[in-house]
Formats: structure tokens, C-alpha cells, sequence
């Protein structure tokens, strides 16, 4: 049977990749234009572009371990606007770095009868590496261009597609 894709967005929002944000990735700012080209293709083949996005509540736990960021509702935890959804895109909120924990991407993937997700986004060993393992765990096959993922350094970055490939057989392309 035929694989079926979905392209995963994951937190393009205005903290984490603009000048001076709080949870500010400079690297995310290199890879806008390369998932610009994965939406339109995606778009273009009718394959589901889904955005998930942190919307932490203003005391949530993760601000122990970082500034906070992506407060819900606020314009920081918006998709940057280079990379704005359609109408009729799902865009999920996540408060952990697994896209998959207490949310219904599951469900929707199911719905869709998805079999495969791109990932593009930040951060590659953070929230990307936690989803796509959760992914593999649940037999998603697992495609990240190397290209659409950005970390805060070079070496977390090579560290996690190291991961990806080695450990979980994802394809870094
Ligand atoms: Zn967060």
C-alpha cells in the first residue's frame, strides 16, 4: 500500500524565531524559506500540512527549564507570518515537547489515514527528536529533511539527526 503523508510545522511561532524572542532559535530563521517550499509542495500534492504549536499556560512547569514562551493567546505563541496556515489547516496546541502527548494528532493522523509525516521545524533535538520518536513508536514512518529543522546549536542539531538515523532508522534527507 501506497504511503500516505502528512507535513508536520512544528513551533514556526514568533518566540522561537524572531530577533530577540524569548526562546529565540536564530538558526529557525535559515530554514523559513526551505519549509516555505515543503508547504507548497505539499499544498500543491494534497498532502495535509499540520502545524503544532506550544500554548504553555502562564505558569507552566516547563518555565522551570526555560524562559517563558508561547503563552497562549499572546502574539509569541502565533505561527510567524511568513509561514501563516490556510483556512482549513489543523493547527494543534501542544504544552510538552511531544506533539503527541495530551493532544489528538493521533487522532486526526488517523482520521486521515496517514502512514508517514515530514517534520520541518524547530528545535531538532527537543521537540522534533521527541515527536518523531513517538512516532516511530506508534509506526509512522519518519522523513526530516535536514534542511527544514534548526536547534539552538550545530552540535545539538548533528547529535539529533545522529539519533534519528541511527538509533530509530528515521530518513534524514
Ligand atoms: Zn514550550
Amino acid at each position: 500500500m501506497a504511503e500516505k503523508w502528512a507535513l508536520l510545522v512544528v513551533d514556526m511561532l514568533n518566540d522561537f524565531v524572531r530577533e530577540g524572542a524569548p526562546l529565540e532559535v536564530p538558526a529557525a530563521r535559515e530554514i523559513v524559506g526551505h519549509i516555505q517550499e515543503e508547504i507548497q509542495k505539499a499544498r500543491g500534492q494534497g498532502v495535509p500540512v499540520i502545524y503544532v504549536c506550544d500554548a504553555h499556560a502562564p505558569d507552566d512547569q516547563e518555565f522551570t527549564v526555560w524562559p517563558a514562551h508561547a503563552v497562549r493567546g499572546t502574539e509569541g505563541a502565533q505561527v510567524i507570518s511568513e509561514l501563516t496556515p490556510q483556512p482549513g489547516e489543523a493547527v494543534i496546541s501542544k504544552t510538552r515537547y511531544s506533539s503527541f502527548f495530551k493532544t489528538d494528532l493521533e487522532e486526526r493522523l488517523r482520521q486521515l489515514g496517514i502512514t508517514g509525516l515530514v517534520f520541518t521545524g524547530v528545535v531538532t533535538n527537543i521537540c522534533i527528536l521527541y515527536t518523531a520518536v513517538d512516532a516511530v513508536s506508534r509506526g509512522y514512518r519518519v522523513k526530516v529533511p535536514e534542511s527544514c529543522v534548526a536547534a539552538l546549536s550545530s552540535e545539538d542539531h548533528r547529535w539529533a539527526l545522529k539519533q534519528m538515523r541511527e538509533v530509530f532508522q528515521m530518513e534524514v534527507v
